[in-house]
């Protein structure tokens, strides 16, 4: 059989940028181990290939949200830890009692669950303040965890990227009061933005996501958190528009004079969304290549006139800062990286 063609789009991944920026991460949280949110297939980057190298890094705590999740990078984890924070529905508890992985536990419900299949050690999420998955403060009483081997104790942070909010003094607070009441191994409340806001938010280990994939959402981690995703693209033609000529769906763009112009193998449907259309922009080098009008569902068309050189067949980078997207797109950049679909190639460098 002959091989299928290879992708005429790729992102490259760069595995000394996400070491890099977990031993940052590690060392900003202090005495507290660091662990990685590999969720949503590693924000997009691929789960499996993410853990290896953070693992490589050192990282020996893992979180994904559900069980199927769980199950795919389960053959990889090679004694390191992993937790579900989704908790566990009735439907997982065959799977999950034959694993090390232990669930997060967010109600009484699941709690009882837990227990009654004597399932072994577990982590324990509480709400302090989010109103999102986590026992009630009023669920928390002594009686509710007998029987429980609880190894993390966890709360999560609703406004860590925004210094001086008043739920960063009260999360903490809250967080420690509850945990006097529970006993487990260790306690757990930093994501990303919860490391960059000090060392007071680490307890015993910390949980980061974004910040390994290279978002920044505070002003701590500029110059220190690198870029680790440069999706890249193909050329497919390059053509003349004349003086006058529109280009693209809408024909939003007309250009001024004669240009050349090249259409490129990517589109809203690999998560370059409509919103970089007239906006965001191709690389060659350090020349900026601009998007000409409207992204469309799988193509871009991009103003080459700088670059005479540049033919069919040869591939361009995509201007993909996460801060810079984030801000003129209005999408998180959290949605920037998850949503780079599935047509790209993944390459580790
Ligand atoms: C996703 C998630 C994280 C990681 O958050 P980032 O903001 O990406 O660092 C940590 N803890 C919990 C409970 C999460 O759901």
């Amino acid at each position: 059989m002959t091989d299928i063609p290879s992708a005429p789009l790729a992102l490259q991944l760069d595995s000394a940028a996400l070491k890099a920026n977990w031993l940052w991460l590690a060392q900003r949280s202090g005495a507290a181990a660091c662990g990685a949110a590999i969720k949503a297939n590693a924000y997009g980057l691929g789960a499996i290939e993410t853990l290896k190298h953070l693992k490589a890094a050192g990282c020996r705590d893992f979180f994904v949200a559900t069980w199927e999740e769980a199950a795919e990078v389960l053959p990889h984890l090679d004694g390191a830890s992993l937790s579900v924070l989704h908790g566990v529905r009735e439907a997982d508890m065959a799977f999950a009692v034959t694993t090390p992985v232990r669930p997060v536990l967010n109600s009484p419900e699941q709690i009882a669950r837990w227990k009654a299949a004597n399932g072994g050690p577990c982590d324990i999420m509480i709400d302090t303040g989010m109103n999102r998955l986590g026992l009630d403060a009023n669920d928390v009483k002594a009686d509710l965890f007998d029987g429980l081997e609880i190894e993390t104790l966890m709360s999560h942070l609703a406004c860590a990227d925004e210094d001086g909010h008043q739920l960063n003094m009260v999360q903490p607070m809250i967080f420690r009061q509850l945990a006097r009441k529970i006993s487990a191994r260790r306690l757990s409340l930093a994501n990303s933005a919860g490391i960059l806001a000090g060392e007071e938010f680490a307890f015993d280990l910390t949980r980061p996501g974004l910040a390994l994939y290279g978002g920044i959402q505070r002003a701590e981690g500029t110059g220190h958190i690198q870029p680790v995703v440069q999706p890249r693209a193909q050329i497919l033609q390059r053509r003349v528009v004349r003086g006058g000529e529109s280009v693209g769906y809408g024909a939003t763009y007309v250009a001024d004079r004669q240009r050349e112009a090249a259409i490129i193998n990517i589109g809203y449907a690999d998560g370059y969304y409509r919103a970089f259309s007239g906006m965001g922009a191709a690389k060659l080098g350090d020349l900026l290549l601009p998007v000409m009008g409207r992204v469309s569902m799988d193509l871009v068309t991009i103003d080459v006139d700088g670059a005479p050189e540049l033919r069919e067949g040869d591939w361009v980078d995509i201007d993909f800062d996460l801060a810079m997207g984030s801000a003129f797109s209005g999408m998180s950049q959290y949605e920037l990286l998850t949503g780079l679909g599935r047509r790209f190639s993944r390459d580790w460098i």
